[in-house]
């Protein structure tokens, strides 16, 4: 019997400490685990949405592929960011490491730890900006638009801006 794999996209974002170095470590222990990074976006520098008084960010999306359950990848995100030292104080708040899955499959899931699609991914440029760099074409299973359509018509004018940076491998 072969084990099917998943394809998912992830946002990472960190607005303490080395953000740079936070996001690396991220995706660098993620793929310990054994999850399949494929593709992944440049870094973008970003102003905070929301509890506006914080750091700006780093953020990235990537694609990977695994063999867990979708439960089991969120198990998998909130072990790094904790590993990190994240300390859960409220939403929105700032943070070494958030890891927030986007898209599992065209999976639609909704129990009260894990909702997929992310309900705020058409909202935020912060997400639709890197993601558009690596699936622009990847419809959204609920909304049925494609990400690049999603971003054409997101509303949010916060700023969104490469991360003048250099290298931008992970
Ligand atoms: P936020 O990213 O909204 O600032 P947190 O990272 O602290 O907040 O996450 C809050 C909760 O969101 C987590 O406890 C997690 O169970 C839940 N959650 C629901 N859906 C998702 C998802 N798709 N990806 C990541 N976390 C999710
Ligand atoms: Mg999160």
């Amino acid at each position: 019997m072969t084990t099917r794999s998943e394809t998912a996209y992830i946002s990472a974002g960190a607005n303490l400490g080395d953000r740079r170095r936070n996001l690396e470590h991220g995706v660098a222990s993620l793929r310990e685990a054994g999850v399949l990074l494929k593709k992944h976006s440049r870094f973008f520098e970003t102003e905070p949405v929301g509890f506006r008084e914080q750091p700006w960010f780093l953020n990235m999306a990537f694609e990977i592929e695994t063999v867990l359950p979708a439960e089991g990848l969120l198990d998998l995100c909130q072990a790094v960011e904790l590993a990190m030292g994240r300390t859960r104080t409220f939403p929105g708040a700032p943070r070494l490491l958030d890891l927030d899955i986007l898209f599992y499959g065209n999976c639609v899931i909704e129990t009260e730890r894990l909702v997929i699609p992310h309900p705020r991914v058409a909202e935020r440029r912060f997400v639709l900006e890197p993601l558009a760099k690596i699936a622009p074409g990847y419809m959204h299973p609920v909304l049925r638009q494609t990400i690049a359509s999603l971003l054409a018509s997101c509303r949010d004018t916060s700023i969104v801006r490469p991360y003048q940076s250099g290298d931008d491998s992970v």
